[in-house]
């Protein structure tokens, strides 16, 4: 695959008034129901805690796995998704932009009345979720999504021509002859023309409708562009076409892309700066190049060894990732990638969740288990129907059965006849952390362990 490489909006250039949005302390909870009542009982913590900047003219790829949250993230920058906490704020002058930020670090109960007005007045003139009339109009123009299934995200029953033309419709850009002069001069653009007009979507191959999805997207001028996995759907030569196709609209137009994807070999290609999403929240965020030259968080680096077309000349002798990405209704604290990190530590955040996936794969003793009790995030106690298993896990945890660093981070560990409790050592939440300009990561090493750097 043949992808041209970005040669503009590298981040060097960009100036802080450069910026398009500002994405601050999000967060996307959805919460879990139970029972007849419908009550609550939890929530699912899509996103939780990211902050970035998206600066014009630049492509910005958001990484991760399945279930990392980065499509709910885009969802909520395109304003298709009312976020739960924190918000994307629009069009601020860089002094509202530092207000804001010294606004969002006072802590909500320290914060005085006067404080907790202008806060709600700039979100109300610049966060997404908030914006009504004439600036969410303004907002809708200049930030579009392409979706990655073009199939059911184009209406059937409709003509390519009345696809395109809506966006112009419904703005009142233009009508009558205006108009079809505006969707062919579109699809042009896309490498397209008058010929495909009358034409219904299934008429057209997967890049074709992706080119359509790109037409339509473009049609009243945006700045910002949302492209959820564009090309994932599509066959490798076509990803390549449509790629270059983004590139050279790009450069011609000036966009900004947020380009959400799993696949680090299109990113590499199209981005100027890459953020790394792990359950719900941002592992690592650098420069492309430096990204891939030094990634500083074992996450990272196990995605740059699961990916072939990265990884036959990257230096991380990584082992592939192991194991799913854990339940977002109850993520691992501390750091949450640990439960599938090769390199743990006793300070990344284990937990009594931990001792029990552990034991899920011993089957003899898991089924002897017959209740979990947590006192609080780092202890509790674990009760068997017989003694005999509360002390072969007790002596399993004293052993090299378990992980080192979940052994190291055992505080107490005593039986009770049936049951055993278990305190671990306290731990804070691993938080993101300088690793040289404009990149940063959330790991409890300074920079990748010898055994992953070779
Ligand atoms: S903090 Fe770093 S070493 Fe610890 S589990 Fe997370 S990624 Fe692994």
């Amino acid at each position: 695959m043949t992808i041209s490489t970005r040669t503009t909006g590298s981040i060097e250039a960009a100036t802080p008034g450069d910026i398009v949005l500002s994405v601050r302390d999000l967060q996307k909870h959805f919460p879990i129901k139970e029972g007849a009542l419908q009550r609550v009982v939890g929530s699912v913590k899509a996103v939780d805690g990211v902050n970035f900047d998206l600066r014009r003219g630049e492509t910005l790829g958001l990484v991760g796995e399945s279930g990392c949250g980065k499509t709910t993230l885009g969802r909520c920058v395109s304003g298709l998704t009312e976020p739960t906490g924190g918000g994307v704020f629009f069009d601020l002058s860089q002094n509202e932009r530092d207000r804001i930020d010294a606004l969002l670090a006072i802590p909500e109960e320290g914060q005085s009345e006067e404080q907790r007005a202008e806060l709600e007045e700039m979100a109300r003139l610049h966060r997404v979720d908030q914006l009504e009339g004439e600036r969410w109009k303004r907002y809708r123009r200049n930030c579009q999504v392409v979706f990655q299934d073009s199939f059911s995200s184009l209406n059937p029953r409709q003509f390519i021509k009345d696809i395109v033309g809506r966006p112009l419709r419904i703005h009142r850009e233009a009508s009558g002859g205006e108009l079809t002069d505006r969707v062919v001069a579109l699809l042009e653009q896309v490498g397209l023309g008058s010929q495909h007009l009358y034409r219904y979507p299934h008429q057209f191959s997967g890049g074709q409708r992706q080119r359509i999805s790109i037409a339509r997207a473009l049609a009243l001028d945006p700045e910002l562009v949302v492209l959820d996995e564009p090309t994932s759907a599509l066959d490798v030569s076509v990803q390549a076409q449509i790629l270059n196709l983004l590139h050279e609209l790009q450069q011609e137009l000036g966009l900004t892309y947020l380009f959400i994807t799993h696949d680090l070999s299109i990113v590499r290609h199209m981005a100027d700066r890459i953020v790394v999403m792990y359950l719900g929240k941002v592992a690592e965020a650098a420069p492309t190049n430096e990204l891939f030259e030094r990634p500083n968080h074992p996450y990272t680096a196990a995605l740059l060894a699961a990916s072939p077309d990265v990884s036959d000349d990257s230096d991380v002798p990584m082992p592939p990732l192991e194991g799913s990405v854990p339940d977002p209704a109850r993520p691992p604290q501390g750091c949450r990638f640990h439960t599938r990190c090769p390199v743990a530590t006793p300070a990344c955040g284990w937990e009594l969740d931990d001792v029990v996936r552990w034991l899920q794969d011993e089957e003899g003793v898991f089924d002897r288990l017959k209740g979990v009790e947590r006192t609080d995030e780092f202890g509790g106690s674990l009760e068997f129907a017989d003694e005999d298993s509360a002390n072969l896990l007790a002596d399993a945890l004293r052993s090299d059965r378990v992980p080192v660093a979940m052994r190291e981070a055992i505080d107490q560990l005593h039986v009770n006849e049936r049951v055993v409790e278990i305190r671990f050592h306290p731990v804070t939440e691993v938080t993101l952390t300088s690793r040289g300009p404009g990149h940063e990561a959330a790991c409890v090493y300074e920079a990748l362990p010898n055994e992953l750097t070779g």
